[in-house]
């Protein structure tokens, strides 16, 4: 019999000739934390701490048609006949690493992005435990591949290079079914759900149905950086039309030919769809809010945050991951954080989203009021500096920030007004942080701490190169996009990015592995504080703000592990007990991408 301590998985072959049973073998599963192991990745899932569970597993040529469990050419001799795989392979044996070799050479040799991107998307189809091998192990090489900025164009493009579905598509067509439609999606365990309603794809605007992209991207980057199983990952995209003029004449478009849907048609869609996923999920899964155009991002998080766990990353992971780069900066120029003034330029889902989780923190580190701390932050939108005096006609999420000042139209007179030391670019528009303004904030601070967050690169606030020449090299710089390092003086500055990826993976491990129900401001700030605390001294000497990326696996754990305290401190963790060593235990969580040995 299988105990539930037993080295043994049970797993039902499906084969051509019909079913047949076999016995898998899988690694040791030990106590630790007073939580059973078993390897890595199951740990995080509930019912397999309690029941051995029953996988289905095709053999013969249905197992190589299966990306899950398909191995291709390292299936080895034992393997080949006992899953009827004889004859259907050529004759030679391969280790994941050589495989893994050769993908990664015949990638290299792809001049176009996106085809890598092709090349990478029909990987995950084929073989998915290869895929993420690849990814992990060439994280700073492959995250430009698989998520921004080459998903962006796949997402443009999505009709004519579609091939397979990926993810579940929920249209206005599916109202009243939304239940049933989730019950089509093959895998019943899900802990993460991403969803967009494609009107805001990144900086390329409304790309309807073919915004799918978006949460397949991001779910990879959930498994490969934040270790979460790729099957309790679901991509989900909301088509309520589009009103991009050139996706509906286009004959190739996958989405509904409508325009979009609003008002209370787009709410009581949505609405059946949170329902729908608390339904058939329960309370702890995990819906990532992602590019939703700015009202309805702003409009969603407010509504559900009390009854789902709802994380929306433009707006809040953005926060975390710029608080985290601010916190770490004052190694480099000195003072607390309520030290510090903060200009914006751009007060939308990212600008105002950093400016709250700003004044947050101050408020958490000084203990004033949250309508004092703000006051510490202004931002400047497309009409000028945002003042009392504008308050009526403001969107709701801009009222906050209209401070008491007289009208300022530019960003420079409005440097020069509020002699902010820190300026952030959030408004998507290019080159806006120019020769002067640059000089102007160096004229104010001995080291002016600039982001130059918006993307992509073309519509970067300024270069990292202008950032250190016009400063003189006292800038601290860090942008949304990636810069190679400058040489200034014969001195080479390593900008810094301000990825987003650094947060939402560890974040969301970290509300997983600890059964949270609820997002907590608190749980942003502990991210922002676990990541600022991994820039090392070898990474301040070179002006970077964040730390290398090639350690993320570790950074996430450490991300998970603080969020997940913070989830038990403020009774929001369900999974009980708590384990003692959260970053062992989230590293134990952790997906491995390494094969599994059948016989
Ligand atoms: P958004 O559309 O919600 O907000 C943009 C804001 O900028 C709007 O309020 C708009 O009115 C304002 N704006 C537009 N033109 C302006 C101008 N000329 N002067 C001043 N303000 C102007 O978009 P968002 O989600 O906040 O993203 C903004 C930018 O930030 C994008 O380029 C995005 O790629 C970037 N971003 C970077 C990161 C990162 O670095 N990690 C994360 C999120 C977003």
């Amino acid at each position: 019999m299988v105990s539930k301590s037993s080295q043994l998985r049970r797993a039902v072959v499906l084969g051509c000739g019909g079913e047949r049973k076999v016995w898998a073998l899988l690694e040791r599963r030990t106590m630790m934390n007073g939580v059973e192991k078993t390897n890595g990745e199951d740990l995080a899932t509930e019912e397999q701490l309690i029941t051995p569970w029953t996988v289905s597993v095709a053999s013969g040529y249905t197992l190589l048609r299966d990306p899950r469990h398909n191995k291709g050419l390292a299936f080895t001799v034992d393997e080949r006949d006992a899953h009827y795989l004889r004859g259907l392979l050529p004759p030679a044996l391969m280790t994941q690493e050589l495989q893994e070799k050769k993908l990664m050479h015949n990638l290299r040799q792809y001049e176009v992005p996106l085809q890598r991107y092709m090349a990478m998307m029909d990987l995950q189809e084929r073989n998915e435990r290869l895929f993420y091998k690849l990814l992990i192990d060439n994280v700073e090489e492959l995250l430009p591949v698989v998520y921004t900025p080459t998903v962006g164009e796949a997402c443009q493009k999505y009709g004519t290079i579609f091939r397979r579905p990926q993810g579940l598509y929920i249209s206005l067509k599916e109202k009243g079914k939304i239940l049933e439609v989730l019950k089509n999606w093959p895998e019943s365990n899900i802990q993460v759900i991403v969803v967009t309603d494609g009107e805001r794809i990144l900086g390329l605007g409304d790309l309807g149905c073919q915004g799918m992209g978006i949460p397949v991207g991001k779910l990879s980057l959930y498994t490969a950086l934040g270790g979460l199983r790729p099957s309790a990952c679901l991509p989900v995209t909301i088509d309520v039309g589009t009103n991009n003029e050139k996706l509906l004449n286009d004959e190739f478009y996958i989405g509904l030919r409508q325009r979009r849907a609003t008002g209370q048609e787009y709410a009581e869609l949505l609405e059946e769809f949170m329902t729908a996923v608390k339904k058939n999920y329960g309370e702890k899964v995990l819906v990532q809010f992602e590019d939703f155009a700015n009202h309805n991002a702003f409009e969603l998080l407010e509504k559900y945050s009390p009854t789902h766990l709802v994380f929306n990353d433009d707006i809040q992971g953005t926060a975390s991951v710029v608080l985290a780069g601010l916190l770490a900066a004052l190694k480099l120029v000195g003072g607390a954080l309520a030290d510090h003034r903060f200009l914006f330029l751009g007060a939308g889902e990212a600008g105002t989203g950093i400016a709250e989780l700003i004044a947050l923190e101050i408020s958490k580190q000084t203990k004033a009021p949250l309508e004092e701390t703000r006051k510490k932050i202004w931002l400047v939108d497309s009409k000028g500096l945002i003042v009392s005096s504008r308050k009526e006609s403001l969107q709701h999420f801009k009222k906050p920030w209209a401070h008491d000042h007289e009208p300022v139209k530019g960003l420079l007179d409005a440097v020069k007004a509020i002699k902010p030391t820190v300026l952030i670019g959030s408004s998507g528009v290019g080159k806006t942080f120019t020769k002067e303004v640059v000089e102007a904030m160096t004229s104010i601070n001995e080291k002016p701490l600039i982001l130059a967050l918006s993307n992509p690169t073309s519509q970067s606030e300024c270069t990292a190169e202008e950032a250190y020449t016009w400063s003189k090299g006292r800038a601290i710089f860090a942008s949304g996009s990636p810069f190679d390092p400058v040489e200034y003086n014969r001195k080479v500055f390593v900008p810094g990015q301000a990825n987003n990826a650094y947060i939402f993976p560890g974040f969301g491990l970290g509300l997983i592995m600890s059964g949270a129900i609820r997002v907590h401001d608190d749980m942003l700030l502990a991210a922002s504080e676990a990541l600022a605390a991994q820039v090392k001294q070898e990474n301040f000497d070179k002006g970077l703000i964040y730390p290398p990326f090639s350690n993320i696996r570790n950074i996430s754990a450490n991300i998970a592990a603080k969020v997940a305290a913070k989830a038990y401190e403020l009774g929001l963790a369900s999974r009980l007990p708590r384990p003692k060593d959260l970053v062992k235990y989230a590293e134990s969580c952790m997906y491995s991408p390494v094969y599994r040995s059948y016989r």
